[in-house]
């Protein structure tokens, strides 16, 4: 093996080492295949060397995708955007003051509302009881007020992000084909290694590796629909 041939195989195996360890990838519900997906296109290109036109058929073929919903999905989990920290399950305890004691009421909410940080725009979901459905509304309201003011700041965001910090793709219009036209893409940028959220999640060095070029760019994904075919048109291993 040349010493070109031997470093880009190294630093293939570092690129994955590093995924496999980048704790910012979600390990329970969908976004759990994306850290998958970001490796096997790291093996593809780089360690397989597989030929530009087959390597959507091996892609989808390793990660068992069989329709375009289902890549869509997938890259859809790793859209940059905001998503308020998991309060627990529904019907959060009530979180209406109490006049005669101290303290909130604290029985099992059922009314939702959605109260928003006006500092930094990030928001939670906060759950009324029947009993404070006044308040609830109240909160509403002030939310409402709140929201239309137009002074509230668009949140950083704390989710995906990572496929960017891996392969080099043209991601904004990958992101987009996968979350649909209401997905905007954050003012911080595409990539979570610039996002200050992210970044303490990580809380160490950006990588020294260089991105991978990808197919993002060239052959006309998303817009031509790569998965279909491929997995229609071959049964074989590519
Ligand atoms: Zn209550």
């Amino acid at each position: 093996m040349e010493g070109r041939e031997l470093r880009r195989v190294l630093d293939a195996h570092q690129l994955i080492a590093r995924a496999y360890k980048d704790d910012r990838f979600p390990t329970t519900g969908r976004g759990g295949d994306f850290r998958m997906f970001v490796i096997t296109w790291i093996w593809v290109i780089q360690i397989e060397r597989c030929p530009k036109d087959d390597r959507w058929a091996r892609i989808t073929n390793v990660l068992g995708i069989r329709n375009n919903f289902q890549l869509r999905e997938l890259i859809a989990s790793d859209a940059p955007r905001y998503e308020p920290e998991d309060r627990g399950a529904w019907h959060a305890p009530c979180p209406a003051p109490m006049i005669r004691r101290d303290g909130l009421c604290e029985r099992r909410g059922s009314i939702r509302v959605r109260v928003t940080n006006p500092e930094d725009g990030t928001w939670r979901p906060d759950w009324y009881c029947s009993r404070h459905r006044k308040e609830a509304h109240q909160a509403q309201e002030h939310e409402r007020a709140l929201l239309a003011s137009g002074k509230v700041p668009e949140p950083l965001p704390n989710r995906g992000g990572l496929g960017p910090s891996y392969l080099r793709w043209k991601w904004a219009n990958v992101y987009r084909w996968a979350a649909g036209a209401i997905w905007e893409p954050p003012a911080v940028g595409l990539c979570a290694d610039n996002w200050p959220v992210m970044a303490k999640v990580i809380g160490q060095e950006p990588p020294a590796l260089e991105l991978l070029e990808g197919d993002g760019e060239a052959s006309g994904w998303p817009g031509g629909a790569p998965g279909l075919r491929l997995v229609e048109g071959s049964g074989g291993r590519g």
